[in-house]
């Protein structure tokens, strides 16, 4: 079934562990067998050379995958609840990720194409590091962010400039890794890629303010870089006590260049997780003081503050929620009825399925879709429509289409289909619909 986009994903939890394992051993990284992690040379110490242990011990990839990922993931003394194997998969493959952004893009787009999902929208960008030295260069000013402003814009210009040439290098390896251009091309190649940047919510003031300021810029000088978002765990003592200066940074960028699109991870949080008092507000400031146009997650919603009150508003003001069942059951234990899904959808707050770390939760997107029938009993149409939204709520520029009351789309003048990436796209996938259903009720017959 056509699936639209994959709205929520992060491009290093995108990957699986073999290609990391591949990438690793090709490269010369190590492993310290201890921690089952990737390690950089020199491989020496607790480390040793990751293809010599690969070749000398057959059991080793196996619980390297295993700790790379969610694979097999049991609960045991001093580990009992899958959030924090999820998170620490990161650390223990980030070795392997590095150099390698245009082979980790080839990986997700090819697997987008065999799903029949025509547009990504990745959590990736460069110089994540370099954006969070800009900050910490200098001493933090508190809340007077002008003048952070002013101290660190300096700084970004020549990021820009780096982030340009990162970019299009990642993705010229990508295109030679999919074969683009040739006779036996991947049908990767067709897939629309846009990216979200991020700020690191665990991070010192500093650090974060930088990466938003830098943000903010790439967003408004390189069309292929659509909207920002904020990521790391949400229950991380430094993301908690930050929540609300992050929330009122971006209204402060918010406010200087509207145009920048947010969509932020907001309510990622659960009961027993945090205190009580922290379920509240996170996802109503998310989209009352920073200006989010969707939220990732929002699974605390019924612990908000007048919860009936902001799922009316953001149903009224189209704020689309980003559903990522397996990575709520992986690293919160919600799951099935105890998901929220049905009270979006009860409110009208639209929704799109997403995966959030495919390669980490061992998943894809139409696992996805089918987990959403298993669960919530969803009809064709009921899907239909969450395809539909996973266009129509991208971040792609441009307008977008019409629809009917029942939420088809109208056919597009071709003016509208020249000048719009939304449109397009949107098109496409009604065109992808039309095959899928006239090929469907061949076969029936
Ligand atoms: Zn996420």
């Amino acid at each position: 079934m056509p699936k639209g986009g994959d709205l929520h994903n992060h491009l290093a939890g995108a990957v699986y562990a073999e290609s990391y394992l591949d990438w690793a051993a090709g490269s010369g990284l190590c492993v310290e067998t201890a921690r089952l992690a990737i390690a950089r040379p020199p491989c020496a110490g607790a480390s040793r050379p990751l293809a010599d242990a690969l070749a000398q011990d057959p059991s080793l990839r196996d619980s390297m995958i295993d700790a790379l990922s969610m694979r097999d993931f049991t609960p045991r003394p001093g580990d009992a609840s899958g959030h924090d194997h999820f998170f620490a998969t990161f650390a223990r493959f980030d070795a392997a990720a590095t150099g390698h952004v245009g082979e980790a893009l080839a990986e997700e787009a090819r697997r987008a194409a065999a799903e029949h999902v025509g547009y990504l929208e990745i959590m990736w960008y460069p110089r994540v590091r370099d954006s969070a030295a800009l900050g910490l260069a200098h001493p933090w000013s508190g809340e007077d962010f002008a003048a952070e402003l002013a101290a660190i814009r300096p700084g970004i210009p020549a990021l820009l400039a780096e982030a340009k040439a990162d970019t299009d290098q990642a993705e010229a390896r990508m295109r030679t890794v999919l074969r683009c251009g040739g006779t036996d091309a991947d049908p990767g190649c067709r897939v629309t890629i846009r990216y979200q940047t991020f700020l690191l919510r665990v991070l010192p003031p500093a650090a974060v303010f930088a990466q938003m300021a830098y943000s903010t810029a790439l967003v408004a000088a390189d069309p292929r870089f659509v909207g920002i978002n904020i990521v790391a765990p949400e229950d991380n003592p430094v993301a908690l006590r930050d929540y609300d200066l992050h929330m009122r940074a971006f209204r402060f960028f918010h406010d200087l260049h509207p145009e920048v699109r947010l969509s932020l991870h907001a309510g990622e949080l659960t009961l027993g997780l945090v205190p009580p008092e922290a379920l509240r507000f996170h996802i109503r400031d998310a989209v009352e003081i920073a200006g989010a146009s969707r939220i990732g997650h929002g699974v605390d919603i019924s612990y908000e503050t007048d919860a009936a009150g902001l799922l009316a508003e953001m149903a009224s003001r189209h704020v689309a929620v980003e559903i990522n069942q397996t990575s709520n059951e992986q690293i919160l234990g919600v799951r099935g009825p105890e998901h929220p899904f049905r009270l979006y959808r009860a409110a009208g707050v639209p929704l799109v399925l997403s995966t959030d770390d495919e390669g980490v939760e061992r998943i894809d997107l139409t696992h996805e879709y089918l987990r959403a029938v298993q669960s919530w009993h969803l009809d064709y149409p009921a899907l239909k429509a969450l395809a539909r939204n996973a266009v129509a709520y991208s971040f792609l520029s441009g307008e977008a289409l019409a629809t009917a009351p029942d939420g088809t789309p109208r056919p597009p003048g071709a003016g509208l289909l020249a000048r719009s990436d939304k449109a397009r796209q949107q098109w496409a996938l009604e065109r992808d619909f039309a095959a899928f259903e006239t090929d469907i009720v061949r076969r029936m017959r």
